[in-house]
């Protein structure tokens, strides 16, 4: 039998015999006994390994076998007199896979964050990025299982767009010309000699592709890489991450909170569920009271408040914030923050933005001036998702796209929808290192994916 450390964990040690393979995470060995803390990755709880070495030869081993060393040990698993764990293995056999020479650099108990960025290689074999890899892992799988259990259609929107709709980011262009002499007509670069006879980009959002397939099969979700050449230093950006953004049709922003609010609590409570262990660390060494946090969020209905009103109450509240707000101004984290943890102590939707500090394709309320937009805000983090029901009438989105100087020969297909059976339609997108970032109370967004890509940063 060879199992996993987190399931062997799990078993009582009558004796039985067993092969466990892993990385060794440390070594304490004395003339007659040897103790060894074995990880696979599986949980974050380590296998302690006990060698009696007055039974067994195995002194050449032991004395190779240093941190970092992969091994494949057979032993008999027993009840463990250590207050730690519950069981132990005694090793009878060992063999090295690989030794781990003492310039392994992952000696110490702690490194920074910084540090362990450098080495992003060897990374996951600490405590803490292994952990955030397995919530990230249940995330991902909670959220397919959500749409799934739901009546979602996955759609693969593509990475590549070659549409000059999106707009909501800086771009990365993607070309094989030549650099360094780009084919030329009348002094600009002619694109009709790229690889796809025209500009093209990484995408910067799925949702007007995700558009086209819910005004076929209804409701719909993608959950990919985006892509935006931010060119700013934060903690909260990425140049490569990964967003989900379900559709769904006829559905106005009533049904599309619901939504929203049932899925961000089904994920939430599908990790508590499936990573207690990893979720008790982050609790305890990461973010302390984060449990406390996620399960207010879970168990509180979402508070509903127009922007207008939101704005009313920041103005009531008398606060030196950073940025002043007024009606007409996008709210800033700060503001958000307050909202939700100050004002209204809980989760908080708030909705009906101005049509000018939103994105085109939102439907005009009556009043001309404000679109059915929704942001959710949460405390701790402000704006965790955010969507709006899409303009479905042909000619209020043409006008608004004339309005802000936009070109409608880039908007055929997206018009086409509202043209062929249009529906009422509404979505949602939520950036998912974002997510994972205030389930796990990781401070730098670029510890919570595997492979960072920031500015100046794409080493591995
Ligand atoms: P922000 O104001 O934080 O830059 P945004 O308004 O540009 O966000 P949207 O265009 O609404 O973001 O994108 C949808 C979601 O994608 C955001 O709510 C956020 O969770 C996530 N997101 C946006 N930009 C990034 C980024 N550079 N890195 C990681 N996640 C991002
Ligand atoms: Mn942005």
């Amino acid at each position: 039998m060879n199992t996993r450390i987190k399931d062997i964990l799990k078993l009582t040690g009558n004796g039985q015999e067993m092969t466990v393979e892993g990385w060794i995470r440390t070594k304490r060995d004395s003339k007659s006994v040897c103790f060894m803390e074995l990880t696979d990755g599986s949980s974050l709880k380590n296998l302690q390994i006990i060698v009696d070495k007055e039974k067994y030869e195995l002194d050449k081993e032991i004395e190779r076998i240093s941190t970092g060393a992969s091994v494949r040990i057979i032993g008999h698993l027993v009840p463990s007199p250590g207050k730690n764990q519950s069981v132990e293995l005694q090793g009878s056999s060992i063999e090295i896979l690989g030794d781990s020479p003492s310039d392994y650099p992952l000696q110490k108990k702690r490194h920074s964050f910084e540090f362990l960025r450098e080495i992003a290689h060897l990374r996951p074999r600490t405590n803490t990025i292994a952990a955030v890899t397995r919530v990230r892992n249940a995330l991902s799988y909670g959220i397919h299982t959500f749409f799934q259990e739901n009546g979602f259609i996955y759609i693969h929107t593509p990475i590549i767009s070659a549409s000059d709709a999106e707009g909501a980011g800086e771009m990365f262009q993607v070309t094989t010309l030549d650099l360094d002499a780009p084919p030329k007509t009348d002094g600009k670069v002619d694109y009709t000699k790229d690889f796809f006879g025209k500009k093209a980009n990484l995408t910067v959002s799925g949702q007007l592709e995700a558009e086209i397939y819910a005004t076929a099969l209804k409701n719909v979700y993608t959950f990919g890489p985006t892509f935006r050449a931010e060119n700013s230093n934060t903690s909260r950006h990425l140049a490569e991450f990964w967003m989900v953004e379900p559709e769904l049709a006829f559905c106005s922003l009533d049904g599309n909170m619901e939504m929203a609010e049932k899925f961000l609590k089904y994920i939430l409570q599908y990790t508590l569920d499936t990573c207690g262990e990893d979720m008790e660390f982050f609790n305890k060494f990461i973010h302390k009271g984060i449990l406390e946090s996620l399960q207010h969020v879970i168990d509180t209905p979402f508070t509903h408040v127009s922007y207008t009103e939101a704005v009313k109450h920041l103005e009531k509240a008398g606060k030196n914030f950073e940025y002043p707000v007024s009606w007409g101004k996008d709210l800033q984290s700060e503001h958000e923050k307050y909202l939700t943890e100050e004002i209204f102590n809980g989760p908080v939707i708030v909705t009906d933005y101005p049509k000018e500090i939103k994105a085109f394709y939102m439907k005009l309320n009556s009043d001309n001036k404000t679109v059915r937009a929704m942001d959710i805000l949460v405390p701790r983090l402000g704006e965790i998702i955010g969507g709006s029901e899409r303009e479905n009438d042909y000619g209020k989105l043409l006008n608004r796209i004339d309005e802000l100087g936009l070109d409608k020969e880039d908007y055929w297909w997206y018009l086409d929808l509202r043209k062929y059976g249009s529906v009422p339609h509404s979505g949602f997108g939520l950036g998912f290192e974002r997510l994972v970032q205030y389930v796990t109370g990781m401070q730098n967004i670029r510890d919570v994916i595997p492979f960072p890509r920031a500015v100046k940063t794409a080493e591995f």
